[in-house]
């Protein structure tokens, strides 16, 4: 995603979105900053950025249109490596899930032996 803050009176009012793909994974950081500088709200499952979007069409035309929403598929927190299930603690819990569901088996995720890993994002999906 591309995206330019628009101020006003010094102070971030709202954004200028160039590009807006439909699979977008957005930082915990990123969800902060924007609900601390008011130009972003999280509500109802859904992440909603107050500004503009420059959305090319087929032609590439550019239309200017309201920013899109996106729907939160997967909230930051620890998954599962294996099934991609979200667990509720990541010590002695997730430990006990790998161990009864996934018992003996090498970790999918090279980089998260214990298999399971800590997602510090918010997986989304642009409602359109
Ligand atoms: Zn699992």
């Amino acid at each position: 995603m591309w995206l330019k803050r628009i101020f006003k009176n010094k102070k971030p009012d709202h954004v200028l979105l160039k590009t807006a793909p439909k699979n977008q994974k957005f930082s915990v950081r990123f969800v902060q900053n924007g609900i601390e500088e008011g130009w972003l709200k999280l509500r109802d499952g859904s992440i909603q950025i107050q500004g503009f979007w420059d959305r090319k069409n087929d032609l590439g035309v550019v239309n200017r249109v309201p920013a899109p929403s996106y729907q939160v598929i997967k909230y930051p927190g620890i998954y599962c490596c294996f099934c991609e299930e979200m667990l509720p603690d990541g010590g002695i819990v997730a430990q006990s899930h790998v161990e009864d569901k996934h018992h003996g088996l090498d970790s999918p995720d090279a980089m998260n032996k214990s298999g399971y890993r800590f997602k510090n994002f918010y997986e989304c999906e642009r409602e359109d």
